[in-house]
């Protein structure tokens, strides 16, 4: 198939890009490279050993979407574009709705146009809000406690109106757990602008002395050591999950589907520090912080549907995700060195 990925130059669509040239599929990036580097589009053919276009623009463009779906020939959408910043999303929430709802609306116009109507939408196990329950099934009622996953939720919503009202579609819902960790190569991988908020860049940044320390966001939690326990998803495994349920949806006689991306395995902060340090043989001074605003105790997700349905699984396991993370980390202070 030829598929357009927005947002296709970031960590999770740049990942994405490879497991899909790699399964046989063409791919075009579509990108404003608000977060993210057009430099990503070199390292992509050094990888795949195919030069994949990116066009530069922005999903609010009805226009710039209408031509990229036709130019390339699209027959199906990938979207990852969108703002993801929990803290900015409270701060900002105007630019959040603007940019990940009114983008997303824009971009299904620009797909209706154009007669293309198979879509895949990277949302977020935020959509859970506080868990009743563990593991997190798809049947799990949803909320939200920010405005970042709020805009998950009102496009969820949206998607299933627009699935409802016209049988053409066909749409997969793929809810992220925590996604970790970066290509074999160490070639690309999270990079974020500023100060990391998620834990795994926050780690490789004290690792690599970038940082001076971890605060810890609390160790008086329900859990087994006190710390926060999240279900972390290797970013290869994740994108292999986007090409089953790819080419699941486009065969699909359901216009709408939601699957959970996750292993279902849980891990708390501490096991994280412990074992990047001992993966790696690096040291990640901590210390342990108030908790922080709107987390929850444990997050991790039943990965049975998936399974069952898509027939995928991730197989990467916490080392891999720690190694490769670190890869990465060493292969940017190479390229910030020249
Ligand atoms: P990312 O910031 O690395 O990638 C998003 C890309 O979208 C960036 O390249 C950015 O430049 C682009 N973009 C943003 N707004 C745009 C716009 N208006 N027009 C065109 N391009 C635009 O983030 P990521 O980690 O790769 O996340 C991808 C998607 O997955 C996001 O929708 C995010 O909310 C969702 N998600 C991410 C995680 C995670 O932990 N990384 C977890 C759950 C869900
Ligand atoms: N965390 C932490 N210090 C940090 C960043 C995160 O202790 O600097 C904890 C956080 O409280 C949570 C876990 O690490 O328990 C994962 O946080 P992240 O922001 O990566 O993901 P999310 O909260 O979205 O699941």
């Amino acid at each position: 198939m030829k598929i357009l990925l927005t947002g296709g130059a970031g960590y999770i669509g740049s990942h994405v890009a490879t497991a899909l040239v790699s399964s046989g599929h063409d791919v075009v990036c579509f990108d404003n490279l608000s977060n993210s580097d057009a430099a990503v589009m070199d390292r992509l053919e050094a990888i795949t050993g195919t030069a994949i276009p990116l066009v530069e623009g922005d999903i609010r463009d009805r226009d710039a979407m209408r031509y990229v779906l036709q130019e390339y020939g699209a027959e199906a959408v990938i979207h990852f574009a969108g703002l993801k910043a929990v803290g900015e999303s409270v701060a900002e929430p105007i630019k959040y709705y603007d940019n990940n709802v009114r983008g997303t609306l824009t971009l299904l116009e620009a797909m209706a146009d154009c007669d293309v109507h198979t879509l895949v939408f990277s949302s977020s196990a935020t959509v859970y809000g506080q868990p009743q329950y563990l593991p997190l099934d798809e049947n799990h009622p949803t909320s939200a406690t920010n405005p970042y996953g709020r805009t998950k939720l009102m496009i969820e919503e949206m998607l299933r109106d627009v699935a409802a009202a016209d049988s053409k579609w066909r749409i997969a819902i793929l809810r992220y757990f925590n996604p970790v960790g970066a290509h074999d190569s160490g070639l690309i991988g999270e990079n974020p602008n500023g100060i990391p908020n998620n834990l795994m860049p926050f780690i490789s940044r004290v690792a690599a002395g970038r940082l001076a320390e971890l605060s810890v966001f609390g160790d008086d939690y329900d859990t087994p050591d006190g710390t926060g326990v999240r279900d972390y998803i290797h970013v290869v495994d994740l994108a292999e999950g986007h090409v089953a349920a790819l080419e699941a949806v486009a065969k699909s006689g359901q216009p709408i589907s939601t699957w959970n991306l996750g292993t279902g395995q849980g891990y708390s902060v501490l096991e994280m520090v412990e074992a990047f340090e001992r993966i790696n043989d690096v040291s990640v001074p901590y210390r342990i912080a108030p908790r922080r605003d709107g987390d929850v105790a444990s997050c991790f997700a039943s990965p049975e549907r998936a399974a069952r349905e898509l027939g995928w699984k991730a197989n990467r396991d916490l080392d891999a995700m720690c190694a490769s993370s670190w890869r990465f980390e060493r292969m940017l202070a190479t390229r910030n060195a020249d």
